[in-house]
């Protein structure tokens, strides 16, 4: 049997003001797997994020939190889930251990079951335990914010946004706490994140939102498989009277001159474009490819469903 760690069924929120920020959202995130939520700012995930976490009041839908659901069992749903936000909101005045000890009060830890200094130390935090969180660095605070989201030993994870203007250093710590608690423990991971490549290294699987609406969801390579669209822009020593046409490949003028072919690459090859473009005698002043970004996956994933 396999175990959904989290199951949203038409979940919408209306913030005061009228912004539809989900329009109906199901989801479900298997039990034990890394899960990435991307979409570009505004999309919604950090409403989704903080309806989870109980922090924003969703409008209508359901929510179950390892089989909780949130309206039924409100305690037993929270206590299922640790949440890092985006926003890094911390009580100067604590120190990392102290925050972490009245974090676990909150959540109703006893006292011999807190593990505050191995929390401490699995996110590097040990030589920082007693100071003051305001003398924390960025990066410190980011990682105080995970200890956080750990003390009472939730089931599922959530990141959201965790290395967004973080440093390299930062970041490859923060993704190998992140296996090691997904690998050692089999804690489920929801992490949301705008870099398609942090998606790509991080997730087992993927859902895509804009505009409050799922777009898209399914196993990272099944996703990405889809992504391998490429871009070659040319551009030419002479206006073009004729685009390059071949099998394969879209042509478009721009407006600045230039000439965009779009192909996939596991369909073909730069040398079948530029063979396109000798046959449609164009002289090439200059040549440069553009990758898919997430951008042109929501469009192509949008525009193929309209269509
Ligand atoms: P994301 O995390 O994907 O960038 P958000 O969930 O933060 O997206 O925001 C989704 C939409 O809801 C945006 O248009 C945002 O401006 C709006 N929004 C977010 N929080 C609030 C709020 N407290 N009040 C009104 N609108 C909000
Ligand atoms: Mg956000």
């Amino acid at each position: 049997m396999t175990q959904d760690a989290i199951c949203i069924e038409g979940l919408k929120k209306t913030y005061a003001g009228g912004k539809e920020a989900l329009k109906g959202i199901d989801l479900t995130v298997p039990a034990g797997s890394v899960f990435g939520l991307l979409g570009p700012n505004g999309a919604g995930k950090s409403t989704m994020i903080n309806i989870l976490a109980g922090l924003v009041v969703k409008t209508s839908g359901n929510v179950r939190i390892w089989g909780w659901d949130q309206d039924a069992n409100p305690r037993q749903s929270r206590a299922a889930i640790g949440v890092m936000p985006q926003e890094l909101n911390l009580d100067p005045f604590f120190s990392p251990h102290g925050a972490l000890e009245v974090q676990a009060g909150l959540y109703g830890v006893p006292k011999a079951q807190r593990k505050s200094d191995e929390i401490l130390e699995l996110v590097g935090l040990s030589d920082k335990r007693d100071a003051y969180a305001r003398t924390l660095s960025g990066g410190m605070r980011r990682r105080l914010l995970l200890a956080k989201a750990l003390v009472h030993n939730p089931q599922v994870l959530v990141l959201d946004e965790p290395t967004a203007g973080v440093d390299i250093e930062l970041r490859q710590m923060l993704w190998e706490n992140v296996r090691k608690l997904n690998r050692e423990r089999g804690m489920t991971i929801i992490l949301t994140t705008h870099y398609l490549e942090e998606a790509e290294e991080m997730c087992d699987e993927i859902a895509i939102i804009n505009h409050g609406e799922k777009v898209a969801q399914d196993s990272t390579a099944n996703l990405l498989g889809q992504l391998d669209a490429k871009t070659m822009i040319i551009s030419p020593e002479s206006p073009v009277a004729t685009l390059p046409a071949a099998p394969g490949i879209t042509a478009h003028a721009r407006e600045d001159g230039s000439i965009a072919l779009s192909y996939h690459a596991k369909e073909t090859n730069a040398e079948a474009v530029l063979a396109s473009v000798r046959a449609a005698d164009i002289q090439i002043r200059d040549v440069r490819t553009e990758q898919a970004d997430l951008e042109d996956v929501f469009l192509a994933l949008t525009s193929s469903r309209a269509g």
